[in-house]
């Protein structure tokens, strides 16, 4: 099927356009310049950037992909989760297209669309699958049957999200906004084993009732204790050095989680979605110990691991395939969208 995606969660306004498993197009309009003297995405601002920037990002998606509207088979849109007055402007959207066109439309689950997008780089997801989602606003461990009747949540942070570490230790190492791809750079100079930072809910007494589940926060405020102590010696802080044990730290753990979540689950495929899954550190060291257990490692292109408009066509392409009710237009933007719901029901 011909299927457009439309996605507004957040500080992206993304608009793809997919056949089957093939990307055609994937037009992107960001507002992360406008939120970076604040030190996050701030929700007003962002919806006033959607609203703004979602028409002439659906025609630059048509044309880039060489079609018309009246050409598509059905029109996805994220309903959920994230900033309700951001979500609200694609479902708006996504329903004026449907409505004027005259075609179906599913409400789909923006992190299942993580999920969903490796598809388009890598062909069908074998399952089941381990699927470990990382981004600005999730960690979590996910079990995949079957990717459209929903996933079953091993574990998930307890409290900071990973890429939310990343922010906020970058914020505080005065690196900027956002901070994952700035720390990824600045590491790659430093020695990811000269400073020795927790590995959060890894020893015995923690796995016992958290076994896949994550905590960053303690690393964080860890990061930022080391620094004030150098800053209060009269120190310079090495930023690479920082980086490179902070990002070591965060990878040693996601990537031993997922793992195990693997082979306690029998499942020999990993798929790692979110903006986290951009980190280059993350990617190699996924591969280098899935490799050691026979687990194939799935992992998009970094620019379809942040958010996107393809992610949730690929995502409407597989409800389309797998002959899933579309939902109804009156369906709504759900800012607390749970896991278990793909899409929202017709
Ligand atoms: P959610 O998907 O949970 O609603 P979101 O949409 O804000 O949250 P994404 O766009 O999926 O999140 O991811 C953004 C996050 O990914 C940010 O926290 C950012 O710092 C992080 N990120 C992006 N690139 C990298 C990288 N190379 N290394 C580490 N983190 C990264
Ligand atoms: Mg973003
Ligand atoms: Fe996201």
């Amino acid at each position: 099927p011909l299927v457009l995606g439309i996605e507004t969660s957040c500080d992206e306004t993304g608009i793809g356009i997919v056949r089957g498993h093939t990307l055609l197009a994937d037009a992107l309009a960001s507002s992360v310049d406008q939120h970076a003297r604040f030190g996050g995405v701030v929700p007003e601002v962002a919806s006033r950037a959607h609203l703004e920037a979602i028409v002439p990002t659906m025609q630059r998606a048509l044309d880039d992909a060489k079609v018309t509207l009246a050409d598509i088979d059905a029109i996805a849109v994220t309903s959920g989760p994230g900033l309700a007055g951001a979500l609200l402007v694609g479902v708006a959207a996504a329903k004026g297209y449907a409505l004027a066109a005259d075609k179906p439309i599913y409400g789909v689950n923006h992190l299942a669309a993580h999920v969903a997008v490796d598809t388009l780089e890598h062909g069908p997801l074998p399952e089941p699958a381990v699927a470990m989602l990382v981004s600005g606003g999730h960690s979590s461990l996910l079990l995949v049957d079957d990717l459209t009747n929903g996933v079953t949540p091993l574990g998930a942070t307890i409290d900071d999200a990973a890429g939310e570490a990343f922010d906020k230790v970058a914020r505080l190492l005065g690196l900027g906004f956002p901070g994952g791809p700035v720390i990824d750079r600045t590491a790659k100079e430093g020695n990811p084993r000269s400073i020795a930072f927790p590995r959060g809910l890894t020893a015995p007494k923690d796995l016992a009732a958290h076994r896949f589940d994550f905590s960053f926060s303690g690393l964080k405020t860890a990061v930022a204790r080391w620094v004030e102590a150098r800053e209060r010696d009269g120190e310079p802080v090495p930023l690479a050095d920082v980086s490179a044990s902070f990002q070591e730290a965060v990878c040693d753990v996601l990537t031993a989680k997922a793992i195990e979540a693997c082979r306690t689950n029998g499942v020999s495929t990993l798929v790692i979605g979110g903006g986290v899954a951009a980190n280059s550190r993350l990617r190699v060291l996924a591969e280098e110990r899935a490799a050691k257990h026979g687990i194939e490692v799935r992992v998009p292109r970094p620019s379809l691991c942040t958010d996107n408009g393809a992610m949730v066509a690929a995502l409407g392409s597989r409800l389309v395939a797998a002959g899933v009710a579309p939902s109804r237009l009156d369906l709504p933007a759900d800012s607390a969208m749970p896991l278990t719901t793909v899409s929202v029901a017709g």
